[in-house]
Parts: C-alpha cells; structure tokens; sequence
C-alpha cells in the first residue's frame, strides 16, 4: 500500500477515535452537570384519578410514580430524575409510621450521597404538617421539596404537572440550598415551617400567614425573595425511632365543656396541645381539665385557632403557674409536632419551651 494513503488512513482514524472521545466527553459533561433529583412518592391528589374531566370526584394516590413522570417528559431537561414509591395515600391518612419511613428514607439517600436534592409527591391536606417533620429531622442541607395538587391528573384543570416540573426546578436550583424543607406549589415557593393550607379547595390554597412566601418559580426560573432565622437550629435524630410519644389536639370554643380534656387523662396520652381562642385562651372549666393534665405530668401547650399570629406567654395565662408552655407561631398541628418530637428526648417544660423559641 503506498505510504501516504496508510498516513492518510491512520490521521481519520485518529480524527475518528477523538471525536467520539470528544462527543462522549461533552455528554459525560451534560449529564454531570444535570443535578440528581430523587421523587419519593406518597399518593394525595397528585396522584388522583377521577372518572371524568370535568367532574370533582376522585379517588386521591391512585397513579403511581412512573406514570406521573412520564407525563411531565420536561423535567427530564433539568436533573437526572429518579422515582420511588414511598406509600400511595391521601394525605389525610398521613402517619408517624409513614414519617419516620420518609424522613429515614431522606437522610439515607442523602447519607450515601445519591441525590442531589429529594422532591416529594404528597396530598395537600397534611403537607404542612409533614413538612414540619422532615424540617426538624432531616439532618442535610440538601434540597427537600413537597408538592402536591388540588386537581387530580385526571380532571380539567389538573395543577398537578406544573407543580411537579416546578418543583423539580426548585431541586435543580442552587440557590435552594440552606433553605430547609420547603413547598412548592402554584407558582410559590414556602418555608415549609411557616406553610399551612387554608382553602379547602382552592389551587391558591397554600399560605405563609405570618411572613408570606420565600420565593417565586416563574417561566423557568426560581427566585427567592426572603429566608427564615428560625430554621431548625436543633435537629431531631429518628434514624432509629419506631414510635413516637402520644400528643392530642384540643380545639378551644365558647362555653366549651372540659370532657375531652378529661377524656384524654383517662389515656396514654403525654402531652396537649390546646388550639385556644386569641392569644391561647380557655375558660374556666377547661383551664382548670388542663391545669390537672399539666400536674400530671402532661405538658399542655398553648396554641392558637385563630390561623396566624403568635402566642405570648404570661399575657392572660399565668403559663409559669400553670406548668404550661406556648407553641408560639406554630399552628396546632405543627406544635404538635414539634412536642411529640421534644418529648422523645425530654420532659423538662423548659428545654421544651426553649425548642418552641428556637424553631
Ligand atoms: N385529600 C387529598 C390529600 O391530602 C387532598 C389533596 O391532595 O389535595 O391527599
């Protein structure tokens, strides 16, 4: 064979062998570059079916994980996406088991570094409250994200795969780092301490009522405005936890009698939260039911019905007297929470009161 040819033969090979080497270096940077985002699914309207378009019926958490994935083919272009089934509920039959198997699930993932940032598929009837939990007991920084739907993926006007693709962007943003458990839904992004649900049906549902959202996910972009200080300072370890402490919740009313918080002395039960009236307020059978609970040992704390707002101690409640402490900003359900989780660790009303002020 003549010599140049060979020479020419061997240089386009050569070019050959670096281009693919190039192609496949560029792809290995895309995809690098593309952060990993884990969707754990827990069912809610999300993931609800309905018989028709138009009608509201629906069953919520029947559409599994995959499923809602492919019909939102675009999140694929901002992470490398990976589903998994957690439980397939509506969010009303939420649970301290289902919890604890998330927030394990969350701080393993994490643990063994194979994901960047973790989005979760939930019902929105208790999202504020799930979100509370993984704030306080997921030990990373990372990225946690809830969403969810008020329509399911079967009707009209279903919201759910726009939340979903926002959600995955807030988890690809960087700027989501630091930032706590948050919800993202209907264009906004909340500091998953301060959100609560507030319409029963409404897509415009989600509110942060005393300090309103921390950011804006709009025409692919994420933007945050504001950061809480009060992001948990101290973390809840449940790596290891199977159960958690029994807490109630008592809804305060006019000429309320005190036979529920009688009933509760009858039970288990280690502490109250007493969704009072205004600042905290009981009458006087209740206070004196409560007052009993708080000499047995039960920490009653004080929360509000009112929706927003704080409770301050020692206005109209001699809460030093009384043994009690005060949920302060945190609604009912959310000091709840935060009590079932101090009380794994401690009794001692300070400490408790203390964690109230810190978070
Ligand atoms: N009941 C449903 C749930 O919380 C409502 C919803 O997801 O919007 O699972």
């Amino acid at each position: 064979m003549n010599n140049s040819i060979l020479k020419k033969g061997v240089l386009v090979l050569f070019m050959f062998v670096l281009g693919l080497q190039t192609q496949a270096q560029t792809k290995n940077i895309t995809t690098k570059a593309l952060p990993r985002v884990t969707i754990l699914a827990t069912g809610g309207t999300i993931a609800g079916s309905g018989e028709s378009a138009t009608k509201a019926a629906y069953t919520a958490g029947k559409v599994p994980i995959d499923i809602l994935l492919s019909a939102v083919p675009q999140i694929h272009d901002l992470a490398k996406v990976k589903g998994e089934q957690i439980a397939q509920i509506g969010s009303q039959d939420m649970s301290v088991e289902v919890w604890l198997k998330l927030s394990k699930r969350i701080n393993e993932i994490f643990k063994e570094n194979s994901a960047d940032a973790i989005v979760i598929t939930h019902g929105t009837d208790t999202m504020e409250e799930t979100a509370t939990f993984l704030d306080l007991t997921v030990m990373f920084d990372k990225p946690v994200i809830l969403v969810g739907a008020m329509r399911p993926s079967t009707a009209m006007s279903q919201d759910g795969n726009k939340n979903l693709l926002d959600a995955v962007m807030v988890a690809a943003s960087p700027n989501s780092k630091d930032k706590g458990v948050v919800v993202v839904m209907n264009e906004l992004v909340f500091d998953g301490r301060d959100v609560t649900k507030t319409i029963t049906t409404s897509t415009s549902t989600f509110q942060s009522r005393n300090f309103g959202p921390i950011g804006l996910v709009y025409d692919g972009k994420v933007s945050y405005y504001y950061q809480s200080l009060r992001n948990p300072v101290k973390k809840f370890d449940v790596t290891k936890t199977t159960s958690l402490p029994q807490v109630e919740i008592i809804y305060g009313y006019a000429d309320a009698s005190p036979v529920t918080v009688d009933a509760l002395l009858t039970t288990n039960v280690k502490g109250i939260v007493y969704a009072g009236m205004g600042n905290g307020n009981f009458n006087a059978a209740v206070g004196k039911s409560l007052e009993n609970a708080s000499k047995k040992g039960i920490i009653v704390c004080r929360s509000n019905r009112a929706g927003s707002g704080r409770i301050t101690l020692l206005n109209e409640v001699d809460d030093a007297a009384l043994g009690f402490v005060v949920g302060d900003d945190l609604n009912p359900q959310k000091s709840r929470i935060l009590l079932m989780l101090s009380l794994m660790e401690t009794s001692d009303r300070a400490k408790i009161q203390s964690n109230f002020f810190k978070y």
